[in-house]
């Protein structure tokens, strides 16, 4: 296998996380338990990709490489962090710092400055660290259900906010709660975003639409084996987490929020 093959066969896995708990105590108390994990539990996954040889590469290295332009660490990982806990300055980004790691941040414009979220000027410092921050809509609301006139504001009024208050250019978006289709897509590259991450599970190559790209929501229970072998691309583990998820979106439309959230609470244990 030639260099050049081996670039073209890369195939790139994005995690995303949610709130991180530090010594015990979430930074957010109502943040949801089952998309929580443990700094310690962070840790260990950092410290198993770092063994196995893992770089991190933000939401705008991936898709400079998807369009030809630079390569990738032969062994690549994406790790997105949603919603703008302010666990994510508190505690995440000094691990991935520790790591040498940078992650890419999405953001709810609506949430900033609020208690348990970031302020701006902790996000100026995520910036400053060399972390990408990304959109995350304006209200958090699915932006599949909403009409055409404040879909595009959640999308151009937060990507103006951001460049605004960070000074940098905002070119990628994550659609809250997962809620995606091609409607929210075409609006997203109207809106001037490069990259739209969904949470359709699997691996990213140079053939994924960006409108579309896929990740895997970590959540619990928690294992960093377990999440290192869906880095890695191990399938049957890829197929279950797909199948998981799917269920959860389908149950999600189903029962509505509110029957879901007494359905998990049943299913997992202190969530
Ligand atoms: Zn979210």
């Amino acid at each position: 296998m030639t260099k050049e093959d081996r670039i073209m066969t890369t195939r790139v896995v994005a995690l995303t996380f949610h709130d991180v708990e530090h010594n015990g105590k979430a930074a957010e108390p109502a943040s949801d338990a089952f998309y929580r994990i443990r700094a310690a539990e962070l840790e260990q996954l950092l410290s198993l990709l770092r063994q196995r040889g893992y770089q991190t590469v933000s939401s705008k290295t991936f898709r400079a490489w998807q369009q030809g332009r630079g390569a990738l660490p032969q062994r690549s990982v994406l790790l997105t962090f949603d919603d703008g806990y302010a666990s994510h300055g508190e505690v995440a980004a000094s691990l991935l710092v520790r790591y040498r790691f940078t992650g890419t941040f999405f953001v709810t414009i609506e949430r900033v400055g609020r208690p348990g979220y970031l302020t701006w000027e902790q996000l100026r410092k995520l910036v400053f660290l060399g972390m990408e921050v990304g959109s995350h809509g304006l209200t958090h609301r699915p932006l599949t259900s909403l009409p055409r006139e404040e879909l595009e504001r959640e999308l151009v009024e937060s990507k103006r906010m951001l460049e605004t208050q960070l000074g940098v250019p905002v070119q990628a978006l994550a659609a809250p709660g997962g809620f995606w289709d091609a409607r929210v897509a075409q609006a997203a590259q109207r809106a001037g975003y490069d990259a739209v991450w969904a949470s359709t599970i699997g691996t990213n190559g140079r053939e994924t639409s960006s409108q579309g790209l896929r990740r895997i929501v970590v959540r619990q229970p928690f294992s960093a084996e377990r999440t290192l072998a869906l880095v890695e691309g191990w399938r049957p583990g890829l197929w279950w987490a797909t199948n998981q998820q799917t269920l959860i979106r389908v149950l999600k439309r189903a029962l509505g929020v509110y029957w879901y959230e007494q359905l998990k609470r049943r299913v997992v244990p202190d969530a």
